[in-house]
């Protein structure tokens, strides 16, 4: 491990330019691509951060000219980076964009690829699966067998990875096989969001919060990821799937391991991912017998967001009209560390909920006793708030005497709005995480041990629910979900942030 560059969690140090990079974007004509991805690389390029001689390969099974593709590529730049686009630059970067049309699972389809990736020496070369995982194990073995994935190859994996522990383990060992370990990067996009690093930034930069940051000094935590949206287009992909493995198995746990890990020694790839597994490791079972005194599941019905009427779950097009998929999931977990022991982590996400948020709430202790005048149950708290999204900022509520004679304390907020602390532009995830894998540093990404711990964790909650015959619980859209998902925390003498 000493053996290990010791990167910033945040990237390259910033005076090695990225080496230019071969990028053969698999499901390049793909939702993700356009929405996401090509802008990202796009958006490099603006920074100068694609070095001269860089390509990025689209592959669909489509017929598309190299002019059709960049045409396509174009207008999803301009529609997804609306001001920031700009046209002057757009000719450069056009430049390195190229489309090769080929079957994944043709094996014939391979050698025209190979030939076009060519021997170029020191180019990085990045092959990023952006399609569906059941095309994972054509890609890897016709890529191996047509002998293009180098022992410097890259190889970069979007969610979902597996539905359970033993489908995740067979995707692993199918990339597994062509590539190693150090050459596999697992994009959770959350790991790339900017406050998420500045939880690491806060954690363990600042003196200050290390000795208050366990039990004894934290009461509760809660991560909360909610969602205005409904399934939108993906409602048989999501009916497969629910929101336990859609957003909890890695979104939630990986923000969850981030905050409950132990300081890592460096912040080198491998320190950082030892210390989150540890966590996962040591996250208490939820076994059937628990299961529905811990974990809440809903789904939503028809409501109200703001103005605008909300269709039911069971309405939307591609969902099974009788389908038991969850789109809402509360859980209380619990950590058996002696840093964490007897502090519950509340995590709950969900779609058609009345905003677009995510953030972690840490509640401290209460102080011992209380010197002022009124009730103690009158003095809340402190509390951190840091919010991902929307806007990304860092509250700390403390207590303060408000003015006048009498001494009586008010909530007040310390708040950091980062967009305004720091001004210029902060990096968009998968602009971040482009970067890294193309710089080789994996801090960011999910460690295939990582993503085991955290099926086995799962799993048992999945097959908990499949035996009740109760189903999820209702909940209108535009609510917060069931009022169980209430009386989950309301049980520990809590409440949701929000809900007070
Ligand atoms: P999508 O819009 O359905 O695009 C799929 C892409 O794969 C298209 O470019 C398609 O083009 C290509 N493709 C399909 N079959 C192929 C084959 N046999 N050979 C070569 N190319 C093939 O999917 P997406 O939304 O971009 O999602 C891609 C992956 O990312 C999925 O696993 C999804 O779950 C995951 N993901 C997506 C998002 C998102 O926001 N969209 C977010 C997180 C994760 P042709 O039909 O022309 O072949």
């Amino acid at each position: 491990m000493s053996a290990e560059p010791r990167h910033s969690p945040g990237g390259s140090p910033p005076s090695r330019r990225p080496p230019a990079f071969d990028l053969v974007l698999f499901g390049g004509t793909g939702d993700l691509a356009m929405r996401k991805l090509l802008p990202a690389l796009y958006r490099r390029h603006l920074a100068g951060l694609v070095e001269p001689g860089s390509r990025i390969i689209g592959i669909a099974r489509t017929d598309h000219s190299t002019a059709a593709y960049v045409a396509l590529a174009e207008a999803a730049c301009r529609q997804h980076l609306g001001d920031d686009f700009r046209a002057d630059a757009w000719p450069a970067f056009a430049a390195t964009l190229g489309y090769a049309r080929l079957d994944a699972t043709r094996a014939a389809d391979y050698a025209a690829l190979g030939a076009l990736l060519g021997d170029r020496g020191e180019v990085t070369r990045l092959f990023f699966l952006s399609t569906a995982p059941d095309l994972f194990a054509a890609i890897c073995g016709h890529l191996a067998a047509a002998g293009i994935v180098t022992a410097d190859s890259r190889i970069m994996l979007e969610k979902p990875l597996g539905e359970d522990a033993p489908s995740a383990r067979r995707i692993n060992e199918t990339v597994g096989a062509i590539a190693s370990e150090r050459q596999i990067y697992r994009i959770d996009h959350y790991l790339g969001k900017e406050t998420v690093q500045n939880l690491l930034a806060l954690r363990f930069g600042n003196a200050l919060f290390e000795p208050l940051w366990r039990r004894g000094q934290i009461r509760h935590v809660q991560i909360t990821v909610a969602e205005q949206l409904g399934v939108e287009l993906r409602g048989e992909f999501y009916d497969r799937t629910g929101a336990l493995r859609d957003m909890v198995q890695n979104h939630l746990l990986q923000l969850l391991c981030i905050l409950a890990m132990e300081p890592p020694a460096t912040s080198a790839a491998d320190a950082v991912r030892d210390e989150k597994l540890k966590v996962l490791r040591a996250l208490r079972p939820i076994a059937e017998a628990d299961a529905l005194l811990k974990t809440v599941r809903g789904q939503y019905r028809g409501g109200v967001i703001g103005a605008t009427k909300a269709a039911a779950y069971l309405e939307e097009p591609g969902v099974a009209a009788d389908s038991r998929t969850e789109t809402f999931v509360a859980i209380k977990a619990e950590i058996d560390t002696w840093r964490w022991a007897g502090v519950p982590f509340y995590l709950r996400t969900g779609k058609r909920l009345p905003e677009h948020v995510a953030e972690i709430v840490v509640t401290f202790d209460q102080v011992p006793h209380s010197i002022f005048e009124g009730p103690f149950s009158s003095q809340p708290p402190n509390r951190l708030v840091i919010r991902l999204q929307p806007d990304e900022c860092i509250t700390l509520r403390i207590l303060a005497k408000s003015p006048g004679e009498a001494m009586r304390l008010k909530p007040v907020d310390l708040a950091l709005d980062l967009g305004e602390s720091f001004k210029g532009r902060p990096l968009e995830a998968y602009e971040r995480l482009l970067g890294d894998a193309i710089q080789g540093n994996l801090t960011l990404f999910m460690r295939r041990d990582e993503v085991d711990a955290a099926w086995r964790w799962i799993d048992p909650i999945r097959a908990a629910w499949d035996l009740d015959d109760d189903g999820p619980r209702p909940y209108a859209a535009g609510s917060w979900g069931p009022a169980a998902a209430s009386a989950l925390i309301a049980r520990d003498g809590f409440a949701w942030h929000g809900e007070l």
